[in-house]
C-alpha cells in the first residue's frame, strides 16, 4: 500500500449532517491506516468556497467544530496551513486561472460568447427535435478572446468511458456524458468542476471520496484529467444515507440534523464514529461495536456497499449505550459533567460518582442522567398515581401498601448503620419477601416507588445502599404518611 493522501472538500453552505461526516470519517480512517501502516498518510480539509450564493455565514467553523468533536483531526487545512496553502479555494483563484490558461493554450477551453437567451433557444430546439441538449454542438466557430467577463468553457474530447470506482466497481458511460461544461464563471470564480480537480491534482490527492450526487458527473472529470495531463486519483463514491423506509434520502425528520445537535443530546463522538462508519460498512464479521482504532484497523473501501445504507437511529442509541457502558467511572464522570440535574449541582464528587456508577448501565444517552438520578440528591414527591396506574401494583388496596411498606421500614431500621450495604438489603429483603408472602414484582417494585418516586431506577439494594438508611427510612414514612 502506498502513502494514502485523502481529502474533505465541504462546500461552507451549513451545518455538517450524517452523509457529510460520514464521508470525511471513511477519508480520515483511509489516511490513518496509511500512517500506521507507511508511517505516512495525509487527511485534507479544504474548503469548496466558490460558489459565493450559497455561503453561510460561520460554516467553516460549524465544520470544523463537528469534525473536531469526533476526533477528526486534519494534518492540512484552513487553519494550520500546509504545503499546499491557502486550503480556501476563494484564496486561490490566481491557481485556477493560470491552469485555465493552460487549457486554453493548448486549445481546449474558448471563451463562451452567448446570451443566456441564446442559450435557452438551443436547449429548447434540443427539446423541439427531441434529441438531448449538448453545448458542444454549438460549439462558435470563432470564440471571443477570453477577457474573463464570459464563461471560460472547456473543450471536451467526447468519448466513451469504462472505470472502476472502489466502491461502485466497473461503470460505464458513452460519449453523450461529455459535454463543454464551465471551468470559470463571468463572475471570476472557477466551477467545482474544474478547480476540485486542480487541487486535487497539485495536493497529490490519492483517494477521493464524495457523495453519490456526483457519480453522473465523473466521465467529465476523466475527460478532464486527460486535457490537463494529471493522473486521476482513486475514486470512491459513497452511496446516498436514506431514511429508515429506505425509500427518501434522509431529511431533517428523520435525522439529517447539524451533527454538534447530537453532542447536546447526550451522545458520545466514538459512539457516533461507530454509527456513521458501520452505515454501509461493515468488516465481514456480526461484529457491531467497533472503537475507533478498531474502525482504523479493518476499514477498507472495497466493503463500502453499493446500495444505499438506512439510518436508523435505534441503532444509534443502542451503541451509544454500548459506548457508555465501556467507559472507566472516571471517564464517564467528565463527560457528564453539562448532565446533572440542577438538584446535583452542591453535591460532592464522590456522591456524584457512586451515583454514576449505579447508573451507568442504565444511560442510553448522558442525556438520561437527570431522570435517572435526581431522586439521589432531592426528595422526591410521593405520586400515588404511578402506583394506581402500575400493572402489578394496582392490586393492592391501601391497607395492604401501608402494612407492606411499615414492614419494609421495621427490617431496614434493624440493619446497624455499618452494615447497610447492598449485599445485607439484598438478603434483608430476600426475607421479607418470605415472611410477607409477595412477590419480587409486587413488594420491590413498590418499595421502589416509595423511595425514589422515579420511573426508573437501579437495582432496589443498590438503590437504597446509595439513598443510605436515614433517607431510605425518612422517604418510607413520608410515602406511608402521605396515604
Ligand atoms: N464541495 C463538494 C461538496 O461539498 C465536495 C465534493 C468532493 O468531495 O469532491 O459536496
Amino acid at each position: 500500500m502506498t502513502s494514502i493522501r485523502t481529502r474533505f472538500a465541504p462546500s461552507p453552505t451549513g451545518f455538517m449532517h450524517v452523509g457529510g461526516v460520514r464521508t470525511a470519517l471513511f477519508a480520515w480512517l483511509l489516511a490513518q491506516q496509511s500512517k500506521k501502516i507507511n508511517g505516512e498518510g495525509t487527511f485534507i480539509l479544504r474548503i469548496e468556497d466558490t460558489d459565493k450564493v450559497r455561503e453561510v455565514e460561520g460554516s467553516i467553523q460549524q465544520i470544523e467544530n463537528s469534525l473536531k468533536w469526533l476526533g477528526i483531526s486534519w494534518d492540512e487545512g484552513v487553519d494550520q496551513g500546509g504545503p499546499d496553502a491557502p486550503y480556501k479555494q476563494s484564496e486561490r483563484l490566481a491557481i485556477y486561472k493560470e491552469w485555465a490558461q493552460r487549457l486554453i493554450d493548448a486549445g481546449r477551453a474558448y471563451a463562451d460568447p452567448y446570451t443566456p437567451a441564446e442559450l435557452e433557444a438551443f436547449r429548447e430546439q434540443a427539446k423541439a427535435e427531441k434529441r438531448p441538449f449538448l453545448y458542444r454542438n454549438h460549439r462558435p466557430e470563432n470564440p471571443p478572446t477570453w477577457d474573463g467577463t464570459q464563461p471560460l468553457r472547456f473543450k471536451s474530447d467526447p468519448k466513451p468511458y469504462q472505470w472502476t470506482d472502489a466502491v461502485m466497481g466497473n461503470l460505464s458511460t458513452g460519449e453523450d456524458a461529455i459535454d463543454d461544461f464551465i471551468l470559470i464563471k463571468s463572475d471570476g470564480y472557477p466551477t467545482y468542476n474544474f478547480c476540485h480537480i486542480v487541487d486535487d491534482a497539485i495536493m497529490g490527492v490519492t483517494h477521493v471520496l464524495r457523495s453519490q450526487e456526483f457519480i453522473s458527473s465523473t466521465p467529465k472529470f476523466l475527460n478532464l484529467y486527460e486535457a490537463l495531463e494529471v493522473e486521476r486519483p482513486t475514486l470512491a463514491t459513497l452511496p446516498f444515507v436514506m431514511a429508515i423506509d429506505g425509500k427518501k434520502k434522509l431529511g431533517k425528520r428523520d435525522g439529517a440534523k447539524d451533527i454538534l445537535e447530537y453532542a447536546k443530546e447526550g451522545y458520545l463522538p466514538e459512539a457516533m464514529a461507530n454509527f456513521l462508519a458501520t452505515l454501509g460498512w461493515n468488516d465481514g464479521t456480526e461484529q457491531e461495536v467497533f472503537t475507533v482504532q478498531e474502525l482504523i484497523d479493518a476499514f477498507t473501501l472495497s466493503r463500502v456497499q453499493k446500495s444505499p445504507a438506512r439510518f436508523d437511529e435505534q441503532r444509534l442509541l443502542w451503541l451509544n449505550g454500548q459506548h457508555i457502558r465501556a467507559l472507566s467511572l472516571d471517564d464517564l464522570y467528565a463527560r457528564v459533567e453539562d448532565f446533572w440535574p440542577v438538584v446535583a449541582k452542591n453535591t460532592d464528587e464522590a456522591h456524584k460518582k457512586q451515583v454514576l456508577a449505579l447508573v451507568q448501565d442504565r444511560l442510553k444517552t448522558l442525556a438520561d442522567l437527570p431522570i435517572l438520578t435526581e431522586y439521589f440528591f432531592t426528595e422526591p414527591s410521593p405520586d400515588w398515581e404511578m402506583v394506581s396506574t402500575n400493572k402489578q401494583l394496582k392490586k393492592l388496596n391501601q391497607e395492604e401498601i401501608v402494612t407492606l411498606l411499615a414492614a419494609t421500614k421495621a427490617v431496614i431500621a434493624d440493619i446497624p448503620e455499618s452494615d447497610f450495604v447492598a449485599e445485607n438489603i439484598q438478603d434483608t429483603l430476600n426475607q421479607l419477601l418470605e415472611t410477607t408472602g409477595q412477590k419480587p414484582g409486587i413488594l420491590f417494585s413498590l418499595i421502589r416507588l416509595a423511595v425514589s418516586w422515579a420511573p426508573f431506577s437501579p437495582a432496589l439494594h443498590d438503590t437504597l445502599a446509595t439513598l443510605g438508611k436515614d433517607t431510605t427510612l425518612r422517604r418510607l414514612t413520608e410515602s406511608i404518611e402521605s396515604l
